[in-house]
């Protein structure tokens, strides 16, 4: 089975249940930092956004 990078924005906001689900790791980042930029003003690295954010489902 394939793996998916997953982000639950609901792990970050109690208010936004946006969920990016992705087969390419990259795809999946960059997805979440444009939304992480765009909806919640804050700016994080892939790095944060991998070790904090991203689950492999
Ligand atoms: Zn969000």
């Amino acid at each position: 089975m394939t793996k998916a990078h997953k982000l639950d924005c609901e792990s970050v906001s109690d208010t936004c249940r946006f969920i990016i689900q992705s087969e390419n790791q990259e795809e999946a980042v960059e997805l979440a930092q444009k939304h992480m930029k765009e909806v919640h003003g804050t700016e994080l690295t892939a790095e944060e956004l991998q070790s904090d954010h991203l689950q492999v489902v």
